[in-house]
């Protein structure tokens, strides 16, 4: 023992007097070294656009009590840092925040940054405004804010970012992988939290890298290579360096005390080994960062400078500056095959008890709130496109910007704290109060067009109805006093034909409806109940501050027939005598006192309901002959036993020309009425479930349950973030053997635009308003959790427990949502049609605007009826117009989507033909440039530019693979495969447009 020390003690003598303490020339110069294993450094900060602090807080690093984050700090630094050495490299992926920064930049900064983009040292990855979650958002969000942050990085550096980095989503989906990734012309996808089975079998098989092919329709023409990090998103133990973290930093100099040089390279040399023993080819790459990391950049980058000069003189492993676009150009030079991966990676258990599912329903108004902004959003855009339009004016960015920010992994989601979910809100809310104001002067404009040479006073002060949904409307509220009407512009964003029925408060009965040809057509009164009172009551003042003036009596509904991406009106009046005035409903009250059964409903779908228990017991469609015993209940979870069965009594039945509805209480804070329309064959359920209580100190999650007798074999289906549909199979996995250790929240997936069951005769599916959690717990039984109120935080790092509120004037209670979901049962194969035309007209919901006129002139609208698109004109059924956006200089963003899988219908898997023509009837197109899904590069560049990966043999089965064909310049007509959404700039020529005076009406 005495001896090993004094002779250690000599050599460190020796070495001391050897060598003399001055400047080190790191060599940071090194780059890949074939055949031996090359460990890409990827120096990374990951920066949530709001988690704990608001995107503002982090950005200028306020409100630090609550968590030291300033990302200013990081974007200052890390440019430094790459201004003094050339090698070194950084990746940045949330433009939200980079935005931010680049705003208040120099130019002579502008100009430094931009060549350290050039030269690579800088690199934007993802590129979207923000790193979006993948569980909650709709498809048409992600693409929009992608498309946001990626035309950022066009427009200013030229740059179109090259690799999907989503590293922090709790659980990954397929429409990421194909969509969001191989269609944005990504050549790679990094991520890092997977269910800890799937992860522990992979690091065994050595299968963490994949090749994903997301879309069973488009195949292998749409997969990407994915990558999943053996561990979390940041480096192996002992590798972190901001300036508190504990890993022992390399002391180099002879003169201090613990030089560790060979130490640390031995500690280096280690970690790259393990990790190269279960990656494929000889490189790996560690995730030099974490969340909110390099405030101080030179903390890192000192010691990285220093890894990769010792550990490439020591020479076993060979280190370098990286970024993960190095990276996947090196894996795809390996010339490797790589397993093939199908579907998603939901749901995600980081434990054997924490399953990341309740996220799916968090916050179920917030992703109610979004959801309806969304839709709104697309149909202000188009009105925009429409009126033409104006940067400095009104316009439609705060919402884009709001909407984009609101897709983040801790916005939508539910996982923030409550400061910032309300922040996400208040956002969106300022978004859309200035989009109310261009849509209400783009519906004037257009209404005002003049026909013909007569003039008369324009139509001003469109009114719209945020809080429709809670029967606060005051321009339907109207008293309609001294023969005046409201009037009605209904906007439909669909590229169809739409027959629906609206609904609006009104003050009083004695009214009556007429189309815009003077004709008088059929209406309903609805008494409001007590429910709705309620809530209108507490919630209208909520919102708008002062309880609402006047109380309406009742809902008016009427249909409507609405002309694609186009509008009717319609006018409400008090009759001038008596006669004709709309039809007041007929009330039926159960109070369980008789055993009949009850029937509700006027057209082809009538449900059953038994009397004495109140419960629906039948569901019949009496044109396709389609028979189910359906039943519906609600319950709550409460921790993990599940428990508090509703019981089902008294209800209410309204019956009219229109509708029907049976309105019931199920308990003092969970209500519901079921509406059935006559001309419809699917029962809307709207529930409203608030305050859930907690003084019994527990915490509740309320789902509903639709149970049948089908015999479904532990099979159901759900939604990729609103488009494939997933098959899921209970306690299944089909990626490896699961050990079912949650039997509940283990078989919870998340729900965005439906979920629906088969078995060998029939279909039953079940649409939503919002994301939520779903799942199929008992054959023949569907399960959506629409609620949770929790008193435990989660220890999952946010800290606070979700337990929403609402208060008004200090006055605190739970909070109350309110939503839908629409039933529907088919005969086997049948369903499809249903989920894809409903399922589109519930994400675009018609447009209302209301104006006052006085009554005696009839309308005094020069267009009141009006058509974007030929009138004779109308998108096949099996497509949807996606996007339609003002591009500037004449130019337009078009987007058009099939909307079928291959084999989910018969009549509708098929290539569909859009005449582009007949889209744009008044202008002359100049030109139809194909781009890439977020419009940053041709798509025929994006193809040529494209790596093929290869699959391992064994998984190559498919069958070929259909997509549209290229768009002949002459005849404008694209072709849309199943699943295909092509994204294209329109050009038109400004001097052929056809003047306003010719403008097509459609009647
Ligand atoms: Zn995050």
């Amino acid at each position: 023992m005495m001896a090993n020390t004094a002779l250690l003690f000599v050599v460190l003598v020796a070495a001391i007097c050897a060598a003399k303490s001055e400047y080190i020339d790191y060599n940071t110069t090194h780059r890949i070294v074939p055949h031996k294993i090359n460990v890409h450094l990827v120096p990374h900060s990951h920066d949530d656009v709001g988690w704990l602090k608001t995107v503002d807080q982090y950005y200028v690093g306020a409100n630090n009590s609550i968590r030291g984050a300033c990302v200013q700090n990081v974007l200052d630094s890390v440019i430094s840092a790459l201004l003094e050495d050339q090698n070194r490299k950084f990746i940045y992926v949330e433009m939200a925040f980079f935005q931010r920064w680049w705003r208040q930049q120099s130019k002579a900064k502008k100009l430094k940054v931009k060549e350290l983009v050039n030269s690579g040292q800088l690199e934007f990855i993802n590129g979207g405004m923000c790193m979006h979650d993948e569980a909650t958002p709709h498809y048409i969000d992600l693409i929009d804010q992608t498309t946001l942050g990626h035309q950022f990085i066009k427009d200013e550096f030229g740059k179109i970012p090259r690799v999907g980095w989503q590293i922090d989503p709790f659980g990954h989906s397929a429409v990421q992988a194909y969509l969001l990734g191989a269609e944005l012309g990504f050549d790679s996808l990094f991520f890092a939290r997977i269910d800890y089975q799937d992860r522990a079998k992979r690091l065994k098989e050595r299968t963490l890298e994949v090749v994903w092919q997301g879309s069973r329709s488009l195949g292998s023409s749409s997969q990407i290579f994915t990558g999943i990090s053996p561990r979390h998103y940041d480096p192996p133990d002992g590798f972190t360096f901001e300036i508190n973290d504990v890993s022992p930093p390399i002391q180099d100099d002879i003169l201090l005390f613990d030089y560790n040089v060979e130490e640390r390279v031995d500690d280096f040399v280690s970690a790259a080994l393990a990790q190269a023993n279960v990656t494929r080819t000889n490189h790996i790459m560690w995730m030099m960062g974490t969340d909110f990391r390099y405030q101080y950049a030179n903390s890192w980058f000192r010691q990285m400078d220093k890894f990769i000069h010792y550990v490439n003189q020591d020479g076993r492993v060979n280190a370098l500056y990286s970024t993960p676009s190095i990276y996947t150009d090196a894996k795809y030079a390996a010339n490797e095959q790589w397993p093939l991966k199908i579907d998603d990676f939901f749901p995600y258990a980081d434990h054997p008890n924490a399953y990341w599912t309740g996220y799916f329903t968090s916050r179920p108004a917030l992703k109610g709130y979004v959801r309806m902004m969304s839709g709104y959003y697309q149909a202000a855009r188009q009105l925009e496109f429409f009126k033409g339009r104006n940067e400095s004016g009104l316009n439609t960015d705060a919402l884009a910007d709001a909407l984009a920010l609101s897709q983040h992994h801790d916005a939508v989601s539910g996982t923030e704290r409550q400061h910032v979910a309300a922040d996400y809100a208040k956002r969106i809310s300022i978004g859309y109060a200035e989009a109310e104001g261009l849509v209400a002067s783009a519906l004037a404009s257009l209404v005002n067009q003049r026909l013909s040479s007569n003039v008369i006073n324009p139509v001003k002060g469109f009114q719209q109805c945020p809080l429709l949904n809670i029967s606060y409307c005051p321009p339907s509220e109207a008293t309609l006093a001294n023969g005046k009407s409201v009037v009605i512009v209904v906007y439909n964003p669909l590229a169809w034909k739409r027959e629906e029925v609206i609904r609006i408060p009104v003050s009083t009965g004695e009214v009556f409806v007429q189309d815009s040809a003077g004709k008088e057509i059929e209406s309903q009164l609805l008494p409001l109940s007590n429910i709705t009172f309620s809530i209108r009551k507490k919630y209208a003042k909520a919102y708008i501050g002062t309880a609402p003036s006047g109380e309406p009596k009742y809902w008016l509904a009427f249909p409507v027939s609405v002309p694609p991406i186009g509008f009717s009106t319609y006018m409400v009046s008090r009759p001038k005598q008596r006669g004709r005035i709309s039809t007041m409903s007929k009330e039926f009250r159960s109070d369980g006192s008789t055993n009949n059964s009850i029937e509700v409903g006027q057209g082809n779908l009538k449900l059953l309901y038994s009397a004495d228990e109140g419960k629906l017991t039948q569901y019949v469609n009496s044109r396709n002959l389609v028979a189910a015993s359906v039943e519906q209940s609600y319950s709550f979870y409460s921790g993990y036993v599940g428990d508090g069965k509703d019981t089902q009594v008294s209800f209410t039945v309204l019956r009219g020309p229109i509708l029907d509805e049976v309105h019931q209480q199920l308990n003092p804070w969970v209500s519901q009425i079921l509406r059935i329309y006559k001309a419809k064959e699917h029962a809307e359920v709207e529930f409203t479930i608030g305050p859930i209580p907690v003084d019994d100190g527990i915490g509740k999650e309320v789902i509903t349950q639709f149970s049948t007798t089908m015999k479904t074999n532990k099979t159901f289906y759900t939604d990729s973030n609103g488009r494939d549909f997933i098959k899921r199979i209970r306690d299944f996995r089909s990626d490896w053997d699961l050990e079912v250790n949650q039997p509940i929240a283990g078989n919870y997936y998340p729900v965005n635009l439906g979920i629906y069951l088969q078995d060998s005769t029939m279909e039953l599916s079940v649409l939503v308003d919002r994301s939520v959690g779903g799942s199929s717990l008992v054959d023949g039984q569907v399960e959506l959790m629409l609620h949770r109120r929790l008193l435990h935080d989660d220890a999952r790092g946010v800290g606070e427990v979700l337990n929403e509120t609402v208060c008004i004037a200090d006055k605190c209670e739970g909070l109350t949502i309110q939503g839908k979901l629409y039933l529907r049962v088919d005969h086997k194969g049948e369903g499809a049609k249903w989920r894809r035309t409903v399922g589109q007209e519930l994400y675009s919901p018609l447009l209302l605007a209301f104006t006052e006129q006085d009554g005696d002139n009839w309308l005094h609208f020069q267009q009141p009826t009006f058509s974007g698109i030929d009138s004779s004109y109308s998108l096949p059924n099996n497509t949807a117009l996606l996007t339609l956006q003002d591009f500037g200089n004449g130019k337009v963003l078009l987007r058009l989507a099939h909307l079928y899988e291959v084999g989910e219908d018969k009549d509708c898997s098929v290539t569909a033909n859009v005449e582009l023509k007949k889209l744009f009837p008044n202008k002359k197109i100049s030109k139809v440039t194909e781009m890439s899904l977020s419009a940053n590069q041709e798509r025929d560049e994006m193809e040529k530019k494209k790596l093929v990966w290869k699959v391992e043999e064994g998984f190559n089965e498919e069958s070929k693979v259909v997509r549209g064909g290229p768009v002949d310049p002459t005849k404008l007509v694209v072709e849309l495969a199943p699943m295909e959404i092509r994204t294209f700039f329109v050009d038109f020529n400004p001097l052929q447009t056809v003047p306003a005076a010719e403008i097509r009406v459609a009647m």
